[in-house]
């Protein structure tokens, strides 16, 4: 990881933008095709086939050493789930998808939490207020704000609404490479936090619990379940600062 935080111009904006699109493009394929009986593995080989042809590569795959292109986590899981044959997706769960490729030398990366058939109302709610808290936080993103702004507003935003912020796990800027300062966290952190500056491009992603905030790795050094067992739901946009309103470069409208 670079020490500083990297401005991009606006040709690399729009690079950036080729790529975040390929990552949109990807998570409403999957969304349009999970259902019920649908296996986390199979959707993490639609995923990569789709990346491929799309002319971009997997940027998660592999990245150290995880073994799917897709982090697919279910229900209690927060976020880095491993795609697995053996999990299958069924009526009332949620599952939250997070992709990312690299594309021309550039990263894009994104995520939403789905839900599978029907839900229960308070697991419906942890998913909006989990998307809201995601728009909250962009709507901070401009010049002349600090990242704590953007912090305070989607963990405002859900608390508000009862639930809990993720610690362990922020945003991030992203660029030329996945991870690039500054860290976005979802709550507000004491002490000095970065101004915002046009050129900045930041992937802004609330993991937002229905119970505690607290969580815990499994034994497959991966995957972050709540401590609790309780739901989790993660939203996440790559944004880039402008002179104007802030640019949702993975956007799927
Ligand atoms: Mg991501
Ligand atoms: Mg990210």
């Amino acid at each position: 990881m670079t020490k500083s935080i990297i401005l991009k111009s606006n040709a690399e904006i729009e690079q950036i933008g080729l790529a975040n699109q390929i990552v949109a493009r990807t998570l409403s394929m999957l969304k349009s095709r999970i259902e019920s009986g649908v296996s986390t593995w199979q959707l993490d080989l639609w995923a990569e086939d789709f990346c491929r042809e799309s002319g971009a590569i997997p940027a998660f795959k592999g990245y150290r050493g995880f073994p799917g292109s897709l982090c697919v986590s279910l229900n209690e899981q927060v976020v880095h789930g491993i795609p697995s044959k053996k999990v299958i997706l069924h009526e009332g769960d949620i599952l939250s998808i997070d992709f990312g490729v690299k594309y021309e030398g550039f990263y894009g990366d994104s995520a939403i939490t789905v839900p599978i058939g029907l839900l229960d109302s308070k697991i419906s709610q942890l998913l909006k207020v989990t998307e809201e808290s995601l728009y909250k936080g962009i709507a901070q993103a401009k010049i002349g704000n600090r990242i704590d702004d953007i912090s305070t507003a989607v963990q405002n935003h859900v608390e508000r609404h009862g639930f809990s912020v993720v610690r362990q796990f922020v945003g991030h800027g992203i660029g030329a490479n996945l991870h690039e300062p500054p860290e976005i966290p979802n709550y507000h952190r004491k002490g000095p936090s970065s101004r915002i500056l046009e050129g900045m491009v930041l992937a802004i992603e609330p993991m937002i619990n229905i119970g505690t905030h607290e969580v815990k790795i499994l034994k497959d050094g991966w995957t972050v379940i709540t401590k609790d067992k309780k739901m989790s739901a993660h939203f996440e946009h790559t944004i880039a600062v402008t002179q104007d309103e802030p640019l949702v470069l993975s956007s799927r409208d």
